[in-house]
């Protein structure tokens, strides 16, 4: 079982009440078992709300408020309802594809915390906790580099 970004799938679950919807992700999942997940989802977090970004190992909000500890919480309750998922299927979670750059979701690189669309190396705090576990992260972008 993968698990995959819900904004992926065309979820409105985006802080901005939008979706990322990807043909290429949909594709993927209606040939391969998936369970979408949205970590900002679970965080308690209103929709719409301000982006956020990492800036200097805390999350803030383009206002300047620290949302760090929503973003933890959305993420442990996100891979809690994920491993439960997998256990009642029967089914390993095999890999996870996972929103590019964003704060919770992002693998490699996230935004720098200048809300200018600016990179830097880095990982989401959720696809953090996939990856301490051994569940291998991609995104949306390497997908068609055959990497599951
Ligand atoms: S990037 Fe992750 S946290 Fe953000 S909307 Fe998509 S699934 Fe949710």
């Amino acid at each position: 079982m993968y698990l995959i970004s819900r904004c992926l799938l065309g979820e409105n679950c985006k802080y901005n009440g939008g979706n990322n919807r990807n043909q290429a992700v949909v594709a993927f999942c209606q040939a391969h078992s998936c369970y979408g997940v949205c970590p900002e989802a679970e965080s308690g977090l209103p929709v719409p709300r301000p982006p956020a970004e990492y800036a200097g190992g805390r999350i803030l909000d383009q206002t300047g408020a620290d949302v760090t500890a929503a973003f933890e919480r959305g993420a442990a309750a996100a891979l809690a309802k994920a491993i439960k998922h997998a256990e009642k299927r029967g089914e390993p979670i095999e890999g996870a594809i996972l929103k590019a750059n964003s704060p919770s979701c992002g693998s490699g690189q996230i935004y720098d915390g200048t809300f200018t669309g600016t990179l830097t190396a880095g990982t989401g705090c959720f696809a953090g906790k996939l990856q301490e576990r051994g569940i291998k992260v991609i995104s949306e972008k390497e997908i068609n580099d055959g990497k599951f």
